[in-house]
């Protein structure tokens, strides 16, 4: 095993690794790794040949090597290259990395397999989260494989297929009259009252991990160089942090070549958007965002625990903060899928509106690789579909001219 300490990532105070952690004066931890004995142990070929799931990146995930993982073999989603997206927005080249093919269908399934993992081998057995969406299903999944329990607390509007998956999978699901951070005082008042895990978003270390694997395989994939641009959905901004972390280890290993990295954009809805405000004020942590609404509710995060660390790797990376249009999500919805094939969620909508702020602003040249990430699946979200009111054919009485000039 390769992890050497904890670190805050407020002010740096180390701490053990192989015990339980959670946070330092309530903010999150980074997991810090040899990445000097990893450079002697691994070689970035030796990649090629291992099971094409986020496994594959052992030296660089916390749970050590004679630990079995919690797995639904999750990870190494496509890459794929949008050529008709790309000519709508006048970009030489789009992919989208569709998170969407994950198990319970969002990227979420990263974080919890490697928290899941690690809370077994700590002896964990009762595990609890707030959820706005697709954490609690993916919670509630990883806990079922692994044999443990888990208590999801969720807002009482929380999209259904969240709650039934999460109810098929045995969960103890209970709604909530409020917003996520309501949610989330309930799990940490039921930390001292009856002692489970507290799971939450960046509350203890190892979900960031898991979800560093989402760079971990972009650069893989892109054959060890990085794309110019991501646009990534953010919510409690696991995932663009994660990937940051990512991208920085593959430097010191020297993986990649040069120093340049990915400027990492942070798309949020106009209807909670704390963070771009932030970014837009110049601060180190973000206000709470009043009175939040969005249909995408991933994005559904009026103040997030690592704020400073999402913004400090924006600013890091020479990124951005945009707000999409709350109003743009099922039109995206409706054009990406019809344009590519790909079922986008809406908060992968809002990054596609944040896309033609980018251009119209004048914050891409149409040269550069742009990586938008599919964090979820469209299915999850029946409530953003519209109402089905099609014809209903009447078998032998068919007029088949009539079927061609029917509008798509
Ligand atoms: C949770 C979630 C997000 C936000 O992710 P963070 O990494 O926590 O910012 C985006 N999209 C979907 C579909 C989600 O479930």
């Amino acid at each position: 095993m390769f992890v050497t300490h904890l670190q805050s990532a407020l002010d740096g105070t180390r701490f053990e690794a192989g015990r339980v952690h959670t946070t330092h004066q309530g903010r999150p931890l980074w997991v810090r790794y040899d990445l000097a004995a990893i450079r002697r142990s691994l070689r970035r070929e030796d990649l090629a040949g291992r099971p094409p799931t986020l496994w594959r990146y052992r030296e660089l995930l916390p749970l050590p090597v004679d630990a079995e993982p919690v797995t639904l073999g999750e990870g190494m989603t496509p890459l794929l290259a949008c050529d008709r997206l790309a000519a709508r927005f006048g970009l030489k080249r789009l992919w989208i990395k569709d998170e969407s093919q994950m198990p319970t269908g969002s990227f979420k399934a990263r974080g919890m397999a490697m928290a899941v993992s690690m809370a077994r081998h700590f002896g964990l057995r009762r595990l609890a989260v707030p959820s706005a969406g697709n954490a609690g299903g993916a919670l509630a999944a990883y806990a079922a494989r692994a044999g443990l329990e888990a208590f999801l607390f969720m807002p009482a509007d929380t999209p259904r297929i969240n709650i039934q998956e999460a109810l098929l999978a045995g969960a103890r699901v209970f709604l909530v009259d409020g917003v996520i951070t309501d949610c989330g005082r309930i799990v940490r008042e039921g930390v001292d009252q009856v002692g489970w895990f507290d799971l939450s978003t960046l509350r203890e270390p190892y979900r960031l991990e898991g979800k560093k694997t989402m760079g971990l395989e972009l650069a893989e994939q892109f054959a060890w160089s990085l794309p110019d641009v991501i646009l990534y959905p953010t919510g409690g901004g696991t995932g663009l942090v994660g990937m940051v972390k990512a991208f920085e280890e593959l430097r010191e290993l020297g993986w990649l070549p040069g120093d340049k990295l990915p400027r990492m954009v942070v798309c949020q809805s106009d209807g909670c958007c704390p963070l771009v405000l932030a970014f837009q004020r110049g601060e180190r942590f973000a206000e709470p965002f009043p009175n939040p609404k969005t249909e995408a509710s991933g994005l559904r995060v009026p103040s997030a625990v690592g704020d400073f660390m999402i913004l400090d790797a924006v600013r890091r990376t020479n990124g951005l903060a945009v707000a999409g249009r709350e109003d743009t999500i099922r039109r995206w919805m409706r054009e990406v899928a019809a344009a590519e094939g790909i079922l986008i969620c809406p908060e992968t909508a809002i990054c596609f509106d944040a896309l033609v702020q980018l251009r119209e602003a004048g914050h891409l040249t149409g040269h550069e690789t742009v990586v938008v990430f599919n964090t979820g699946a469209a299915q999850k979200y029946v409530e953003l579909l519209p109402e089905v009111s099609l014809p209903v054919l009447r078998p032998g009485a068919v007029d088949y001219e009539a079927l061609l000039k029917v509008a798509a």
